[in-house]
């Protein structure tokens, strides 16, 4: 069992493992960077990929994390295309795919397959540091993402081969790099610390506060800007000299998108050296476009007048938490700052600002949430021994579930993971159309989650309705679904016969993250508020469960189905009952109609692809690693020959050993540029029967040094 966190960032991808001393990120040349560049014989991914983005352009992916779930249609792609390298496509489900030229041929890939495809790469990268295959992980998302983006990149996780125990919010993986090591919490009982977690990226910036006790997170509200972020202020500068070097040397470079991608590069690297330095700083990019050198100057001063814009979009989100949260500044102990972004100063200085205090830098910026990841994976883990910290994360838009009439099933902030039964009446299948009822606060336009159609519902024997218990649950990834549904059939039986309740519910329900009260009234409101403080003491939810009758008076599907009296009778506390009637739960099938979700034979199909691609990218490495080997070995011999072997071999063989070298040194950039690895293979076990000798009788002279006379006179 393996121990990995993994952070899929918009820019950046950082790994963290378990070992012995603890988490550990992995240490890459660089972090990974979020990047696929196709090639005519193998993919390229990460760091390596990253270095193709202007000689690869069109086949070089980047920027695509927050295309997952999102149709081809989708407002934020058809924006966003403009400013891509490569080409997006509508795909025949209608979500969005990425055009590339792979193996010489052009292919149509998923938003699925390509995360898949960077997360192939940090698994290896988890393998390479653990020595050992990699499988079970924890995985980052942002703490905004919707259920049709988490089901996506669940879907990543599986063609890549990962079974990713749990989706983690980021801001949530950062609280628990926070708390678990933080000795002096608050005990149980005592008031909890509360602490702002501020995570500013390259695409977007999420907020979160949360109520830490001794072993224990609450999250109690999260905000965001979900386009706020590195990248933003990238483009202002982008714009900045479009419009300066456009003017000055007649240039219009947005109408060529290398020189664009030169100039993204370039202001990136301005932006962060004006996080250090305040004075002018020079802008130059030799052979820019048309050949031209370009040269500017821009300042701090001038950079942050032009971001004002967005840095006026820093508090809102600050103000949203401690409102949602119902706390005022002073009750925040420490606001905790991570990401990228966070390290402009004047983002920095808004942030200590609104909240009065200086800004808490304690955690690893960049790698904060990865480590977050690799913990919640090692509690996860039954392998590791590790803290235990339990971590009740929460929902943050309001779902609710459509009939025939709409109810929400769970409120915005409302905890998670968490189940809640339903009580329906029914004859005959039913569907429930889940879908998120805020859609103004989504940062997405489809509101639909899923349909799920419970099936093989039928009348009681009486030919009254029947009482369908549906149990809907947000998981543990933060994906909402009807989990189960059953029937309960009633039958009557004799006064004497021994009571029975063979509800399996009360069972099922103990094994659930957290509970409600069957209770609920799948029409909410009413009832809701005294039941909804049940939520925290399970044991009282339960208890409650057991003995409360189901309060269906004001159901208003009963009406609908014209539910007579005896329906009502069922519903008697089981005290009451169980002398009477005994019941028998069947559980019933459910058909969902998911959102944006690629069939199980579709992932199947990926999941095979993946594995080619992963075998034709390592066929390609063992062939250019025969080609070096080649390379390798004339280098060497050619250097060794006037050298240390000069007196291990005749003159005429070194000679012609020589001018073999030079013939395979020239085949190399031509004929023998691109062979089999059989072909390279050949050749140097050729060469070799030519070295070897020489390198023999050179090994035995260093080694048998008396020897060296006799040798040197034998040659
Ligand atoms: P996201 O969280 O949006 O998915 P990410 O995790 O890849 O993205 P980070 O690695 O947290 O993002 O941050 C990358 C961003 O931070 C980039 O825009 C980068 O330019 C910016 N950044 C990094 N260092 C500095 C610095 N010293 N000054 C200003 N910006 C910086
Ligand atoms: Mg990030």
């Amino acid at each position: 069992m393996s121990v990995v966190g993994i952070d899929l960032g918009f820019q950046s991808c950082y790994v963290a493992v378990a070992r012995a001393g603890g988490i550990e990120t992995v240490a890459n040349e660089y972090s990974d960077r979020t990047c696929i560049s196709f090639g005519p014989k193998n993919r390229s991914i990460g760091a390596a990929a990253k270095s193709q983005v202007i000689s690869n352009a069109k086949n070089t992916v980047q920027s695509f994390k927050r295309f997952h779930g999102r149709a081809f249609s989708d407002p934020f792609v058809q924006a966003e295309k403009a400013s891509l390298a490569y080409e997006l496509v509508q795909l025949p489900t209608g979500s969005t795919g990425i055009k590339a030229m792979y193996m010489e041929e052009e292919r149509n890939f998923t938003i699925e397959q390509v995360t898949g495809m960077l997360l192939t790469k940090l698994k290896e990268t988890a393998e390479n540091a653990l020595k050992k295959p990699v499988v079970d992980c924890v995985v980052s998302v942002p703490c905004f993402y919707t259920d049709a983006e988490r089901r996506s990149v669940m879907d990543a996780t599986q063609i890549a081969g990962l079974n990713c125990l749990r989706l983690i919010n980021e801001t949530t993986a950062v609280a628990l790099a926070y708390g678990i090591y933080k000795q002096d919490l608050p005990a149980l009982e005592e008031k909890p610390r509360n602490v702002v977690f501020v995570d500013m990226g390259h695409s977007a910036y999420q907020v979160s506060v949360c109520a830490f006790n001794k072993g224990k997170l609450k999250v109690l509200a999260t905000a965001f800007d979900t386009t706020l972020g590195g990248r933003k202020f990238d483009e202002v500068l982008v714009e900045y000299f479009c419009e300066e070097f456009g003017k000055k040397y007649k240039l219009d470079i947005k109408s060529k998108i290398r020189a664009l991608l030169r100039l993204y590069q370039e202001c990136e690297r301005l932006k962060k050296l004006m996080s250090a330095n305040a004075s002018d700083l020079p802008m130059n990019i030799e052979c820019f476009m048309n050949d031209i050198d370009v040269s500017g100057t821009m300042n701090r001063g001038k950079f942050l007048e032009m971001c004002e814009g967005l840095l006026a979009r820093v508090e809102p989100p600050l103000r949203s938490v401690l409102e949602q949260a119902k706390l005022k500044k002073e009750d925040i102990y420490a606001v905790e700052i991570v990401g990228g972004t966070t390290r402009i100063p004047a983002v920095k200085e808004k942030i200590s600002k609104f909240f009065g205090k200086e800004v808490s830098t304690t955690l690893n910026a960049d790698e904060a949430v990865a480590r977050g990841c690799a913990l919640q994976c090692a509690i996860l883990s039954p392998a590791f021994k590790v803290r235990e910290f339990s971590i009740t994360d929460l929902i943050p838009y309001p779902i609710s579930l459509r009939w025939n009439s709409d109810c929400e099933v769970f409120p915005k902030n409302h905890a998670a993971p968490f189940s809640k039964v339903l009580t329906f009446y029914r004859k005959e299948p039913f569907t429930l159309e889940a879908y998120y009822s805020s859609p103004k606060e989504l940062p997405y336009p489809d509101p639909a989650i899923a349909h799920f159609l419970v099936q093989k519902v039928t009348p009681q024997t009486d030919g009254s309705s029947s009482k369908v218990k549906v149990k809907v649950r947000v998981n543990i990834h933060g994906i909402f679904s009807v989990s189960s549904a059953s029937l309960v059939e009633v039958h009557k039986s004799d006064e004497n016969e021994e009571p029975m309740e063979t509800d399996q519910h009360a069972k099922e329900e103990e094994v659930t993250d957290s509970l409600l009260p069957a209770a609920q009234n799948p029409h909410g409101a009413q009832l809701g508020r005294s039941q909804m403080q049940v939520d925290e003491e399970q044991q009282k939810a339960e208890e409650q469960q057991q003995t409360q009758p189901e309060n269906k008076a004001e159901s208003e599907e009963m009406e609908v189905i014209g539910a007579d009296s005896k329906d009502k009778k069922v519903d008697q506390p089981p005290q009451a009952k169980k002398a009477k009637v005994k019941t028998t739960t069947v559980d019933l099938p459910i058909e969902n109609q998911l959102v944006w979700q690629i069939g199980k034979d579709m992932l199947n199909l990926f999941i095979e692809n993946e594995g080619k691609m992963i075998m034709q990218d390592k066929l390609e490495k063992e062939r250019n690693d025969a080609k070096n080997a080649v390379e390798e070995y004339v280098y060497e011999m050619r250097d060794k020959l006037c050298g240390v072997y000069e007196k291990f071999v005749s003159e005429d063989d070194r000679n012609s050993f020589t001018l073999k070298l030079e013939d395979t040194e020239i085949w190399l950039y031509e004929d023998g540029e691109d062979q089999p690895k059989q072909i390279y293979i050949d050749k140097l076990a050729e060469l070799k029967t030519l070295g070897q000798p020489i390198q023999a009788r050179f090994q035995e002279s260093e080694e048998r040094p008396k020897a060296f006379e006799d040798l040197g006179k034998q040659i």
